[in-house]
C-alpha cells in the first residue's frame, strides 16, 4: 500500500482541489482525502495530478508518417498511398518496435491506455501467420513493454468498398476472407489479460457489410463495438448510392448502436444520425488533429454531448501525441465554425480525454476516486505554459494551456512507468523511434 500526497489534483470539477491523500492498494484506488495533512511515509507529489490521459483511437504504425505527409496538398484518400506502403512492409517485429515506441511516446506524453485500432493481420499475399494472432499480440507486447494498457480493437477489414466486394491488392493482409473467419479469430483472443482487453472494430461501412455487421451484432459477447463513421463526404455518398441510407442508418439498422459502441470521427453526420447516436447513448471519438491534417471536416461534437453521447478522444494517425491539444481542438475548432466560444465547459473537454476513453474502451471506472484504477499523472506547473497555475480555473489552465512535456510523472495500476518526464522501461524512446521508423519509412 502506497499513499501519495499531492499539492493539486483535478478531480473533475473545473477546480482543482488542495492537498489530497490518495492511497492506492493493490493497483486500485483505495482512499481519497481532499484538504488533507501530509502524514509520515506519503510519497509528496509537487503540481497537480490528474487521472491518466486515455486515447481511444490510435493507429501506432501511422506514427512513421509523421512529418513526411503533411506538406503536400492531397486529402484523406491520397495519404493512404503512403499509409498502404508502410502498412505492407511491416513485420511481427518491425510492427512491435515501432508500436512500443509510440506507445512509449504516450505514456510521456501522459497517456495510460489506448485503444489501437489494429488492421495489420497477415502476410501481405493475405496467407496467415503461424499464430493467426502473431500481429495482434505484438501490439498487446508493445503496450505491456511501454507499460501502458491497451484495447486491442482487431479490425474486421474484408471489402473494398460496398461496391468492390474484393480487398485492393494493398489491403490483402487486412482482410480475413469473410466474416465467419474474422470472428474465430477475435474469439482466439480470449478476453484478454492483464492490462489489455479486446474490442470488435468492424472498420467502416466500405470495408463490412449490413449483412455482416448483423454477424457481429450476434457474436459480440459483450465486447465493445468500435467503427469509422462519417470521416469523409465521398464515404456517406457511396453508403447512400448502395443502400439508400447513410452509415449511422446502416450500423442502427443492423443493430449496432449503444453504450458498447463508439463512432470514430463521426464528422459529416445528419440530423437523423445525431439523434440515433444520442438517444442510444453511443460513444463518439474524436480524433481532432488528424481530422485537420485530412481536411476532413469538422464534426458536431456539442450537438452530440448535449444529447448523450459520451465524447471520447484519440491521435488516430499519431501525427501529434497531445492529448491536451486533442480536447482543446474541439472546443476551439467548433468555435471557428459557429463563431460561439465556450460551448462545451473545460471540465467536459478533460473528461472527455480521460474517462470518456475508459468508457468507450469498456473499462469502467477512471479518475482520482475510490475503487478506480490507480491509472494518474502528474503535471510540473515549473513550465512558462502552467506558471501561475489558477487552482479556480484548473481545468481551463490545464486544456487551454499544457502540453506533453509538462507531463512529469505517470502512474499506471499504481505502477510508476515515467518519473521525471523519463521513461522507466524504455531506455531512449527518442532513438527508438528514430530507429522503428527508418526500418519501415523509404518514402
Ligand atoms: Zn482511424
Amino acid at each position: 500500500m502506497t499513499t501519495y500526497f499531492a499539492q493539486w489534483a483535478w478531480r473533475g470539477a473545473e477546480h482543482a482541489v488542495a492537498n489530497v491523500r490518495i492511497t492506492v492498494a493493490n493497483g486500485v484506488i483505495s482512499a481519497v482525502e481532499d484538504n488533507a495533512s501530509k502524514q509520515d511515509g506519503d510519497v509528496a507529489i509537487a503540481g497537480v495530478v490528474m487521472p491518466g490521459l486515455v486515447n481511444a483511437h490510435s493507429h501506432a504504425f501511422h506514427r512513421a508518417l509523421r512529418g513526411r505527409t503533411h506538406g503536400g496538398a492531397g486529402d484523406f484518400w491520397s495519404w493512404r498511398t503512403p499509409m498502404y506502403e508502410i502498412a505492407n512492409r511491416l513485420t511481427p517485429d518491425s510492427y512491435r518496435e515501432l508500436a512500443t515506441m509510440t506507445f512509449a511516446e504516450m505514456a510521456l506524453s501522459g497517456i495510460t491506455g489506448v485503444g489501437e485500432f489494429h488492421y495489420i493481420h497477415h502476410n501481405t499475399d493475405g496467407t496467415k501467420y503461424k499464430n493467426p494472432n502473431e500481429m495482434g499480440l505484438a501490439m498487446v507486447q508493445a503496450a505491456q513493454r511501454a507499460g501502458i494498457r491497451i484495447a486491442l480493437l482487431d479490425v474486421a477489414y474484408l471489402h473494398a468498398a460496398l461496391d468492390k466486394p474484393e480487398p485492393l491488392a494493398e489491403q490483402k493482409r487486412f482482410s480475413d476472407g469473410n466474416v465467419d473467419a474474422w470472428l474465430d479469430r477475435v474469439d482466439a483472443l480470449g478476453e484478454g489479460g492483464d492490462g489489455w482487453t479486446v474490442g470488435m472494430a468492424p472498420h467502416s461501412v466500405r470495408a463490412v457489410h449490413p449483412n455482416e455487421l448483423e454477424e457481429i451484432v450476434a457474436n459480440r459477447h459483450g465486447k465493445v463495438v468500435h467503427v469509422h463513421v462519417s470521416e469523409q463526404p465521398a464515404e456517406n455518398a457511396a453508403c447512400i448510392a448502395a443502400t439508400g441510407k447513410t452509415p449511422t442508418q446502416v450500423l442502427a439498422d443492423a443493430g449496432l448502436l449503444g453504450r458498447h459502441f463508439t463512432a470514430v470521427h463521426a464528422t459529416h453526420l445528419t440530423a437523423t444520425d445525431i439523434s440515433l447516436l444520442c438517444s442510444s447513448h453511443s460513444g463518439v471519438c474524436m480524433c481532432p488533429t488528424t481530422e485537420r491534417d485530412l481536411a476532413d471536416g469538422v464534426g458536431p461534437a456539442s450537438t452530440l454531448s448535449a444529447g448523450g453521447a459520451v465524447l471520447s478522444l484519440g491521435t488516430d494517425s499519431n501525427a501529434f501525441i497531445d492529448m491536451f491539444e486533442e480536447a482543446r481542438a474541439v472546443e476551439t475548432d467548433e468555435r471557428l465554425v459557429t463563431g460561439k466560444r465556450g460551448v462545451h465547459s473545460p471540465a467536459s473537454l478533460l473528461i472527455a480525454a480521460t474517462s470518456g476513453g475508459a468508457t468507450s474502451l469498456g473499462w469502467g471506472q477512471h479518475g482520482i476516486q475510490v475503487g478506480a484504477p490507480a491509472d494518474f499523472i502528474a503535471l510540473s506547473l515549473n513550465s512558462v505554459r502552467l506558471a501561475s497555475f489558477d487552482a479556480a480555473n484548473a481545468a481551463a489552465h490545464i486544456v487551454h494551456s499544457a502540453a506533453p512535456s509538462d507531463v512529469r510523472d505517470v502512474w499506471v495500476g499504481g505502477r510508476q512507468i515515467v518519473q521525471d518526464h523519463q521513461h522507466l522501461t524504455v531506455s531512449d524512446v527518442v532513438g527508438g523511434l528514430g530507429r522503428a521508423i527508418a526500418a519501415v519509412v523509404t518514402l
